[in-house]
């Protein structure tokens, strides 16, 4: 069996609801050649494209890449975090149940990731608990920042509180590169915003000692996570200075931190692959396609064999670390 961890599907019904609901959740459309792009509270989405929508076309790649189960996830740009807290909290559910459904088209082939309303922390953390408790999904996609508002904001304790008591995933995904800074040009917002903001967000996560206090959440860092293992050791550094200087809040090293959280194989370079198996272990790593996206990694089975990667590393890395990340989703104690 072989899990992909990293896909991203907005089913069609979703869109035709939203249509319906535009006034309500504060969305326009425009038609281009590549899909509709949606504007909803002041985001606009890239375009939906027919591979985030179709499922015909999602089991054929599947079965093309010879992954048996995608694990899907929203699509980032239109998880609604612009919306006001109770209106983003609808959504979400709207989405969750969505999603859900779509899985449920083929139980064999489809698990799913809820989205969770983060610009309000206690809305996120109910919403978990039902994606997970109610919906069987298996935890949230997670975007890495609101605005100027990022995941260590002390408002988010209580998603992070709940993640870490029902063992779920938490697979953290950039939605804004960079915010407002002018790097639009060479496309490099994508290029490189993309891991940029991942390392960001995970770093604070882990400097500000959210992942010291949350021990119990399977983090997913997407993107091979971001530029964070590379840099791991000049993180580490930090650890050096006077915590009444640098306001530091972990207590575990960085490197340790690195070793409890899992990356996904989207990285589409051999010796990056090697290095991120080589830095993390083989047990922290899953594979992931960003389906349906060109600049994800759209056959990831052969990126494992191109950086050499067989035997029981490969069982690991696509079946073995998921099916011990999921095992006990929604059944720890509080
Ligand atoms: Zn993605």
């Amino acid at each position: 069996m072989i899990y992909d961890v990293h896909a991203h599907c907005v089913p069609e019904g979703l869109v035709t609801d939203l249509r319906r609901q535009s006034k309500r959740f504060q969305s326009s459309f425009e038609e281009t050649p590549r899909g509709v792009k949606v504007n909803m509270a002041g985001f606009t989405t890239l375009p939906i494209n027919e591979g985030l929508i179709s499922l015909d076309r999602r089991l054929e790649t599947m079965d093309r890449q010879g992954v048996n189960v995608q694990v899907l996830s929203a699509f980032i740009d239109l998880v609604g975090y612009e919306l006001e807290a109770d209106l983003g909290a609808e959504w979400s559910r709207s989405y969750n149940e969505s999603l859900v459904l779509e899985a449920t088209r083929r139980p064999d082939r489809f698990r799913s990731l809820a989205t969770v309303p983060i610009q309000d922390g206690e809305s996120a953390a109910v919403e978990l608990e039902y994606a997970v408790s109610k919906l069987g999904m298996l935890g949230a996609q997670v975007g890495t920042h609101i605005g100027e508002r990022q995941l260590d904001d002390p408002d988010l304790e209580q998603l992070w509180a709940k993640a870490s008591a029902l063992g779920c995933l938490i697979l953290l995904h950039p939605r804004d590169p960079l915010g407002r800074l002018p790097i639009d040009d060479y496309m490099i917002r994508q290029l490189i915003g993309r891991p940029a903001e991942t390392t960001l967000a995970v770093g604070r996560m882990m400097l500000s000692g959210v992942l010291d206090r949350h021990p119990g959440m399977n983090l997913i860092v997407v993107h091979g996570g971001g530029f964070l293992p590379y840099q791991v050791g000049r993180i580490r550094q930090g650890l050096a200075f006077p915590k009444s200087v640098t306001g530091i809040g972990a207590i575990s090293d960085p490197t340790d931190h690195m070793k409890a959280m899992y990356y996904d194989t989207v990285l589409n370079d051999p010796g990056a692959l090697r290095a991120l198996v080589e830095m993390v272990g083989p047990g922290r790593v899953l594979v992931g396609s960003d389906y349906p996206f060109a600049l994800g990694d759209l056959d990831p089975l052969r990126s494992l064999a191109e950086a050499g990667i067989e035997g029981e590393v490969f069982e690991m890395i696509t079946r073995v670390n998921y099916e011990t990340m999921v095992a006990n989703v929604g059944s720890r104690d509080e």
